[in-house]
């Protein structure tokens, strides 16, 4: 079954939908999902979570009577679409085999207006040339007829909370149809390979720097045939071995949030950077009335640390400057004037 979301893939490189690990779904890709659909829901409850993809996408603004993940079918050959009926994500058991599918992130069908919410880093197609967008335009053109003119937008944020709205793009009814017909031909061509597939023929497999977005790249016989030997081709070699750095840092970034420090190796350590120290100014020239002229005074009093360790350091008192220092941090700290702040900061030692 062909879906919104492979149709870009698929014209470029239609024989990937007959390959046996068509659709398989990686963890990376399960956990996105979810992310995806808790953005999704906070954009029409304003419920967004407190990230920095939460805090940009609470900017956008959707059309009354949006809906998010919305199935819906095309049947190309009676020229119609319709909403499924469905239960949680990509349950298209509702439609024909011959139906074309996708699950609309964001869908104001009343408004003839869909939206596509992106989290990915890699920059997707804006509105004007997003195949799976343009999917639901022509399934928004066909539920409410050609007169009503359909809108799409594209919002994508990434993990830094960038946003891209891309201000949306309205194509006209001559446009859809043409894409209707790019589909019918998407449509044909899957056929095609299927039945070569059975006749043990080879497939229309088009590598290109599009391979890295391919579910199937795993089994991909055209990769595996870059050796002419049936071993795997250099890059594929190369993009197995980054992934597999890409993983290490990935599960090492996680063990080092979960703890205070991480074994580098090589007698190396990564620590979180000690605590940031804060004087309060009245109660540190409350318990020592000769920190004062350190004070500046303006509109308010302020005494930095620093200005402590000084006063510390110059004392006519016995011991190191060290041992001065820390006298006089323990001291003020026993009068509540010296509170602590844990920092973000990494050190490496
Ligand atoms: S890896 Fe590339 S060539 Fe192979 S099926 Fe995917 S897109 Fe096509």
């Amino acid at each position: 079954m062909i879906s919104a979301s492979q149709i870009p893939l698929l014209l470029i490189c239609p024989g990937q939908a007959v390959i046996d690990s068509y659709g398989d779904s990686s963890d990376a890709a399960i956990d996105g999902t979810r992310e995806h659909e808790e953005l999704l829901g906070g954009m029409l409850t304003g419920d967004l979570p407190d990230t920095p993809r939460g805090r940009a996408l609470a900017l956008v603004a959707v059309p009354e009577g949006t809906k998010t993940e919305v199935a819906v079918a095309i049947d190309l050959d009676n020229f119609r679409a319709r909403v499924l009926p469905s239960v949680g994500h990509r349950d298209y058991r509702a439609a024909k085999p011959r139906e074309l599918v996708g699950q609309g992130d964001l869908l104001a069908i009343a408004a003839s207006w869909a939206g596509e919410l992106k989290t990915g880093a890699v920059w997707v197609d804006s509105s004007r040339w997003n195949a799976q967008l343009w999917f639901f335009g022509l399934a928004l053109m066909l539920l409410n007829g050609v007169r009503a003119a359909v809108r799409l937008n594209l919002y994508q944020v990434n993990a830094r909370g960038s946003l891209r709205d891309d201000a949306g793009y309205s194509p006209s009814s001559a446009q859809l149809w043409q894409f209707f017909d790019r589909l019918a031909r998407l449509r044909e061509t899957v056929d095609e390979q299927r039945e070569q597939r059975q006749a043990g023929n080879r497939l229309a497999l088009v590598r290109g720097p599009h391979c890295r977005y391919c579910r199937a790249v795993m089994s991909c016989p055209a990769i595996d045939e870059a050796t002419g030997d049936g071993n795997l081709g250099a890059r594929h070699q190369k993009a197995l071995a980054e992934l597999a750095r890409a993983q290490a840092a990935v599960e090492q970034t996680g063990q080092l949030l979960d703890a205070d420090e991480y074994d580098l190796g090589d007698a190396k350590l990564v620590r979180r950077t000690k605590w940031r120290r804060h004087v309060n100014p009245a109660r540190a020239l409350e318990a020592i009335p000769a920190l004062a002229p350190l004070a500046t005074t303006r509109t308010t009093t302020s005494l930095t640390m620093g200005a402590v360790d000084k006063y510390a350091e110059g004392l006519a008192i016995g011991g190191t400057k060290k041992e001065r220092r820390e006298a006089m941090t323990r001291l003020l700290t026993d009068k509540g004037a010296i509170h602590h702040s844990q920092t973000e900061s990494w050190e490496v030692r």
